[in-house]
């Protein structure tokens, strides 16, 4: 099938794409619109949800784009694709699941062309207890004002001692500073947040009302930015429990890489979405992957989030500035060639193919 009509160059083309394609199955639709922000062209921002299949179903395959904002693009092209994908809807059919799709759990980021939400936090770090002393990131606190300069480009003295910083400590401890979240900095790279984000209650709210009574969760969430061009790894991501990283390798194969062992190219992180899943549905077995898919190269893809936060920060910086860093954010995480698009959505075929496989034996846990 050809994949790339499917995908979309904004938002909101994203999102009537998605609106329309779920319309077309027949899917339970739901809309959770953005309490305070609207888009970058005024439109509305809103999570979307399409239910397929019975309502009653023992397994429940989640499918998530737009954690991050930005790598929307990649993660809603595959949900509209699919859905209008015959072969995958008739396994769908045939298999007795039900398929949750959710449409950019940070609407905000992805049509503003940010990682990160309206609170300027990392969703995938934002799933921490905000009541317990929060996760303390030291390395991060050492290069914060080097990471983000007072002027952009940074001056050359800043950038010699950030690069003494990584020379000292090595490229793998200044990813792991850098991308595993920190909560001390609230105009900071990766910043985790100081109290549930929007996006976080409304995913949960909807975990608990649409999936917590189900005896199966299979779990998909879509990502891009790290690793080789166009190849989805699947990482890990669940909390740190050996039966859930068995079973997860089981359904996607020995492959499946993980932080908590150091086998995944991303750094060990805090916070992350999967929390929900334990929190809101404790009854239901779970499974469940990042499919991560790579564009270019970690250097420029943490130069890329520097100045896009640089010029965050900066509000007065030069139009034409804004525009080219933000226009290079977004290609960094959506790289718009057609064989990029279809090895992405092949991909994610099989990512879903697999976990229906499964899903589809839920009989034996019933
Ligand atoms: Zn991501």
């Amino acid at each position: 099938m050809n994949a790339t009509p499917h995908f979309s160059q904004s938002y909101a083309e994203a999102r009537d794409k998605f609106l329309a394609a779920a319309r077309m199955r027949g899917a339970k639709l739901m809309h959770h619109v953005h309490p305070t922000e609207r888009g970058a062209a005024r439109e509305e921002l809103s999570m979307d949800f399409a239910l397929l299949g019975s309502a009653d179903a023992a397994g429940l395959l989640l499918l998530i784009s737009g954690t991050h904002g930005v790598e929307g693009f990649c993660g809603s092209g595959c949900q509209v694709a699919l859905l209008h994908d015959p072969t995958f809807i008739a396994e769908v059919e045939r298999s007795g699941i039900a398929v949750l799709m959710l449409h950019a759990l940070n609407p905000y980021g992805f049509s503003h062309l940010r990682r990160v939400n309206e609170d300027n936090a990392d969703l995938n770090r934002n799933f921490v207890d905000f009541g317990s002393p929060l996760p303390v990131n030291r390395a991060y606190a050492e290069i914060h004002s080097m990471l983000l300069p007072a002027t952009w480009p940074p001056p050359g003295d800043s950038e010699t001692r950030l690069n003494a910083w990584i020379a000292q400590h090595g490229r793998k401890a200044y990813q792991a500073a850098v991308s595993g979240g920190q909560y001390q900095y609230p105009d900071g790279l990766f910043y985790g947040g100081s109290k549930p984000a929007w996006s976080n209650q409304v995913l949960r709210g909807v975990l608990h009302q649409y999936v917590s009574h189900r005896a199966l969760l299979g779990w998909i969430d879509i990502h891009t930015g790290l690793g080789p061009r166009g190849h989805g790894e699947k990482i890990y991501a669940g909390l740190d429990y050996a039966a859930d990283v068995a079973r997860t390798k089981a359904w996607w194969g020995d492959d499946v890489t993980s932080f908590l062992d150091g086998t995944s190219t991303s750094a060990p992180l805090t916070g992350i979405n999967g929390t929900a899943a334990h929190d809101e549905c404790p009854n239901a077995v779970f499974a469940g992957i990042a499919l991560e898919y790579g564009t270019y190269p970690i250097e420029p893809i943490l130069e890329a989030f520097r100045a896009e936060h640089w010029i965050h920060n900066h509000p007065k910086a030069p139009k034409a500035q804004r525009q080219e860093i933000k226009r290079n954010l977004r290609d960094m995480f959506y790289i718009d060639a057609d064989d990029w698009k279809q090895m992405v959505y092949t991909q994610a075929v099989q990512g879903c193919m697999r976990a229906i496989d499964h899903l589809g034996e839920t009989r034996i846990y019933a």
